[in-house]
């Protein structure tokens, strides 16, 4: 079973930043509004994870750290409309099989905490521990059983730098939670509970004065005709005027209901709408959030789900393209 877990890590963990995304994702599967996240060298001897979120039943963790266990969906038909990040019961498992992991909880109205200790894929045993409301989440000495894959980890500023990007993209799509992240024992960063919209503050820490200057604010709704079923599409967020233009792809977020994706397509929309009113080559910079029926596009496409499959994938690319081609046309003009 370890050696089976330790085979799937291989697609999950990647390297630190994936442990980081797997674990703060299942925070806000569980509802935290405030995650703590603690690193030590980069990631690579600990990521420690804590939120206030609903908590794990004591005699549920032995089956959260089980393979294919997943208190998310029950059934194909959830797998059709899933709105949590996880749902395939595959990352913490895959995690404690190649590192050392500990994983506390105390359940909402739970008298006690308890924690559940794993080794290297070795199960401890389910013992009581004093613990706030949530989960904590440790995990030390990444892959110091897979010899061969922490051999590819990088030094502890590139790790840590990867780490960062991601939780960059995170606070960009969840300005509503709290993060704390602290590395070496020092707060590195924090990123403060804002409320459901994006304000102009985090836009402007994410991703500097200069693009929070140019930011271009779009709001536009479509129809997906194809299905005549009124189901509407929605594409919000920021383009940042040709002024502020790049010379890498650095900046470009992309987020379909809330879980930040790459897709050539959409890459390809915005790319073609921003070389209409600039000269080709240089890179648009934008965060941008598309909404649709989460039963038209399929976010199991990978383990990693950083890919989706979108149903009317022609015309999604090309409302993207009308939507930024139109709001870039307009500075133009005027
Ligand atoms: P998935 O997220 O795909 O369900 P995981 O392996 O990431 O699979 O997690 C397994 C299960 O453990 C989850 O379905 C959830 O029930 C529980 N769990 C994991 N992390 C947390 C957390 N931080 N808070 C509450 N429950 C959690
Ligand atoms: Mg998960």
């Amino acid at each position: 079973d370890t050696l089976i877990n330790q085979i799937a890590a291989g697609e999950v963990v990647e390297r630190p930043a994936s442990v980081v995304k797997e674990l703060v994702e299942n925070a806000l599967d569980a509802g935290a509004r405030r995650i703590d996240i603690d690193l030590e060298e980069g990631g690579v001897r600990l990521i420690r994870i804590r939120d206030d979120g609903a908590g794990i039943p004591a005699d549920e963790l032995p089956l959260a750290i089980s393979r294919h266990a997943t208190s998310k969906i029950a059934s194909l038909d959830d797998l059709e409309g899933v709105a949590t990040l996880g749902f395939r019961g595959e990352a913490l498992p895959s995690i404690a099989s190649v590192s050392r992991f500990a994983l506390m909880s105390r359940r909402q109205g739970a008298e006690h905490g308890a924690s559940l200790e794993v080794d290297g894929g070795r199960v401890g045993t389910v013992a009581p521990k004093p613990h706030p409301q949530g989960t904590t989440v440790e995990v030390r000495d990444l892959f110091f059983n897979v010899p061969a894959r922490r051999k590819f980890l990088k030094a502890e500023r590139t790790e840590l730098g990867h780490i960062e990007e991601w939780l960059r993209q995170l606070a960009l799509a969840r300005p509503d939670v709290e993060l704390r992240v602290s590395h070496n024992g020092k707060p590195s960063r924090r990123w403060k509970g804002e409320g459901e919209l994006l304000s102009d503050v985090r836009l402007h820490e994410a991703l500097g004065e200069e693009f929070a200057r140019n930011a271009l604010h779009v709001d536009h709704f479509g129809a997906v005709h194809s299905t005549g079923s009124g189901q509407g599409l929605r594409l919000h967020g920021w383009i940042a005027q040709p002024a502020y233009n790049r010379a890498s792809a650095d900046q470009q977020y992309f987020y379909v209901n809330g879980r930040a994706v790459r897709d050539r397509s959409v890459a390809h929309a915005v790319k073609q709408a921003y070389a209409d009113v600039l000269f080709h080559g240089r890179q648009p910079a934008y965060v941008l959030f598309l909404e649709l029926d989460p039963r038209r596009v399929d976010v199991n496409v990978h383990p990693a789900k950083h890919e989706v499959r979108f149903r009317d994938a022609r015309l999604i690319h090309d409302f993207v393209y009308r939507t930024l081609q139109g709001a870039l046309a307009e500075t133009r003009a005027g």
